[in-house]
């Protein structure tokens, strides 16, 4: 068996921390420049920042262990939402972007965040790194993001790729499968970066196969990536599919597969990353699956200190088959509160699960939920979006029968508590083309139900 080539974040790591040059990295060396630099970075946002110099207040002016991590207080999205200047450390001639994240929460005041241009190079140089285990010297990048906005996610894979000597060409996301198809053909691009539902839509299109041969690789990013969506995509394409986790809280990029596809290898020269229980706060050791905080180690514009993401991951307690010292973060199981209860009696799921579900039967390219509850009873709404419009009624019973394989699901039916009622997608079939994360609606006629 050929042995798999290590990710080269692993080097790149390794430079970053520095100075032991040609040494191997270890965990041990790892963990000192985190300490470090966490301790680098309170003191910038203690000097510079309203907002942490009140939030930090108590805590001794340098931690001595990584293990006293939890002494740090959390910071949240409403902490941004209520005062994002407040949390800003660099003055503002000096912020070279403001990204301005609307929310689909009920307050509906957006999230603003700010990068200086430092702050833009090291995603930069991060995508530069990341990109090194899909694409080689002199292959082109169809990127399927926007990317017209200087300091825009694909304006910065763009830059990251161009120092791996790899054209990325900007599509900006799929509303147009179709199209998207004969910009790759055209262009002659041999690896695809988009949205999962998007990309799912293209090679699902009946002119989607003619890709089969030119694509190589597919980068995944944005939302929580299922698994059937990956194997349906390197089944109709014959190319591997790579998963990337990342948010602009991250500075847009976290972690990225490597060869092994096994889970996120972490850019932790630049992040923290935690797993803490999302009840209690208390951080969870490696291979329970709690909610992901993370804390910029570089970041000079807006540096978020225990930042709580909603995610729902576990760190991976194998090592990976690519021999790399860095944490492997697993699966993204879809948001905290993307957890769905369905009963009274606590049976519940997460989106993930039912993604996973239906995102396996061929020929569906996306759905929405909603669920409605009255009373003891909920009904789970389902509008599935085909590829096209034949078979429609086989397709129907096939995600229904695809559903009924969540347990949670099959005993809420069971005990007469719930309907699932499955509906093709209304208008013009189409995927969601934003990049915003997927949402079930909740719609709650009376408050009895629990
Ligand atoms: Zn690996």
């Amino acid at each position: 068996m050929t042995k798999l080539p290590i990710t080269p974040l692993e080097n790149w790591v390794r430079r970053k921390i520095g100075p032991d040059r040609g040494i191997a990295l270890t965990r041990s060396a790892i963990d000192r420049y985190q300490l470090q630099a966490l301790n680098r970075t309170l003191d910038h946002a203690r000097q510079n920042s309203p907002f942490y110099r009140e939030h930090l207040v108590g805590l001794p002016q340098t931690l001595t262990s990584l293990d006293r991590l939890a002494e740090i207080p959390f910071t949240t999205a409403e902490d941004i939402r209520r005062d994002p200047l407040a949390l800003v450390c660099a003055s503002q001639d000096r912020i070279a972007r403001v990204v301005t994240l609307e929310t689909s929460g009920t307050t509906g005041t957006p999230k603003r965040l700010f990068f200086t241009a430092a702050d833009q190079e090291l995603t930069v140089d991060f995508f530069h790194h990341g990109m090194a285990t899909l694409v080689q010297p002199g292959q082109r990048v169809l990127i399927l993001m926007p990317g017209q906005t200087p300091g825009s996610v694909g304006d910065l894979l763009v830059r990251g790729l161009s120092r791996l000597q790899v054209e990325g060409i900007v599509q900006g996301p799929v509303d147009d499968p179709a199209a998207a198809i004969d910009h790759a053909l055209k262009e002659k691009v041999d690896c695809l970066v988009g949205i999962p539902v998007q990309v799912l839509a293209m090679a699902s299109h009946r002119q989607g196969p003619a890709l089969a041969g030119q694509i190589c690789n597919v980068l995944l990013s944005t939302d929580y990536v299922p698994d059937a969506i990956v194997a349906r995509i390197e089944r109709i394409w014959n190319c591997r599919v790579f998963k990337h986790y990342g948010m602009t809280e991250m500075g847009l990029g976290g972690g990225v597969e490597c060869s092994a596809r096994k889970g996120y290898h972490l850019r932790e020269a630049d992040l923290l990353v935690e797993i803490v229980d999302p009840a209690t706060g208390l951080p969870l050791a490696d291979g329970n699956t709690g909610e992901v905080v993370f804390t910029t180690l570089t970041r000079e514009g807006m540096p978020l200190i225990r930042y709580r993401t909603g995610d729902m991951a576990a760190f991976r307690l194998d090592s990976c088959a690519c021999g790399t010292v860095l944490k492997t973060l697993g699966r993204i199981r879809g948001r905290q509160n993307a957890m769905l209860e369905m009963t009274r009696r606590g049976r519940r799921f997460f989106i993930g699960d039912l993604d996973e579900k239906i995102f396996a039967v061929d020929g569906v390219i996306d759905y929405r939920g909603r669920i409605d509850r009255q009373d003891h009873h909920t009904r789970l709404t389902l509008h599935i979006v085909p590829v096209e419009l034949q078979s429609l009624d086989t397709m129907k019973a096939c995600v229904r029968e695809a559903v009924l394989c969540l347990s949670a699901i099959r005993s809420a039916m069971a005990d007469g508590r719930l309907t699932v009622d499955i509906q093709l997608a209304d208008g013009p079939v189409a995927v969601s083309t934003g990049t915003a994360k997927r949402r079930i609606e909740h719609r709650r006629e009376r408050n009895t139900c629990r």
